[in-house]
């Protein structure tokens, strides 16, 4: 990204009351992301912060008035990073999530964050002085050229050795298996990779709306134009048997693999390892996070 559309901005707080059924607060040490993925949803932020740029162009560095009583965020949800990545490369500079989990210290807030990236190593001895913390990537391909194509953060396997660490240090981590791409995301060998190293796996299926539809629709025409007929039938027709007999599946293959399955939840919580809790997050796309 150049530099002359990286800025800072003062704000009054950084803790945000959050519309999400997930969280008591969505905190965003930044508005914009780097990681520029063509599906996010956090793009429409772009309507409500003024920038004409295109998505993954601009970061604005936020600077808020500290947190002085982290205890009134006690029994909250806190969610860090539902509408930008806390932990984009600029983080490495400027430290705004490094400071913001400083300021929390102290709090029982269930904090999740969210990310497609690997510095958030950088801050494992801070985040294991919280009680309630957990920390989730988003991996929806095992792929990584189609990954590539997909967003600018770090690589899978960058993302899966982080997962590694920070379940292995004993924090709670999560893997977001989002947006899933019908005939392209391969869900159980997602789960299967990551089953022992986390002790949730979130699966969300893609909902093309806005002006990513079309990026998403022509990228298919033209690397996977044998899918095609099925993206039609899907996002023109709003045929839902993909997603009837993709659920159906999962559920069979959490069955039997003795994993939890649940529906339209978020259970706190560790899981026994090998046996992460499955939760289906199907057709939510108004209460969705940015699919991170
Ligand atoms: S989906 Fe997440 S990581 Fe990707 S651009 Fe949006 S906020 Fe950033």
């Amino acid at each position: 990204m150049e530099e002359e559309i990286i800025r800072d901005i003062d704000v009054q707080s950084v803790m945000t009351r959050s519309s999400l059924p997930v969280g008591g607060y969505s905190v965003n040490p930044y508005v914009g992301c780097p990681h520029a993925c063509k599906y996010c949803y956090a793009s429409f932020m772009k309507r409500f912060t003024g920038h004409t740029e295109p998505w993954g162009t601009f970061l604005d560095v936020k600077h808020w008035k500290p947190i002085t009583d982290p205890h009134k965020y006690d029994g909250q949800r806190v969610v860090i990073g539902s509408v930008t990545d806390g932990y984009n490369p600029y983080e490495e500079h400027f430290q705004r999530t490094r400071r913001l989990l400083e300021q929390l210290r102290g709090t029982t807030a269930e904090i999740m964050i969210c990310t497609k990236s690997d510095l958030v190593l950088r801050d494992l001895d801070l985040l294991r002085e919280f009680p309630r913390m957990t920390v989730s990537w988003s991996v929806n391909t095992l792929d990584e050229t189609f990954r590539a194509d997909m967003d600018c953060a770090v690589s899978i396997a960058r993302r899966l050795e982080a997962m590694r660490q920070v379940y292995e240090a004993g924090i709670r981590t999560v893997c977001f298996v989002s947006p899933i791409f019908p005939g392209i995301t391969d869900a159980e060998a997602i789960i299967d990779r990551v089953k022992d190293i986390c002790d949730l796996v979130w699966l969300e299926n893609l909902n093309l709306r806005g002006q990513f539809k079309p990026t998403i629709m022509d990228y298919v025409r033209e690397k996977h134009p044998e899918l095609m007929p099925l993206y039609e039938a899907i996002y023109k027709r709003k045929d839902m048997s993909y997603w009837q007999a993709l659920e159906a599946r999962i559920a069979s293959y959490a069955a039997d693999h003795g994993l939890p399955y649940r529906v339209n939840d978020l259970p706190y919580g560790r899981s026994e390892k090998g046996h992460p809790v499955v939760v289906n997050f199907f057709y939510h796309e108004k209460i969705r996070l940015s699919n991170r």
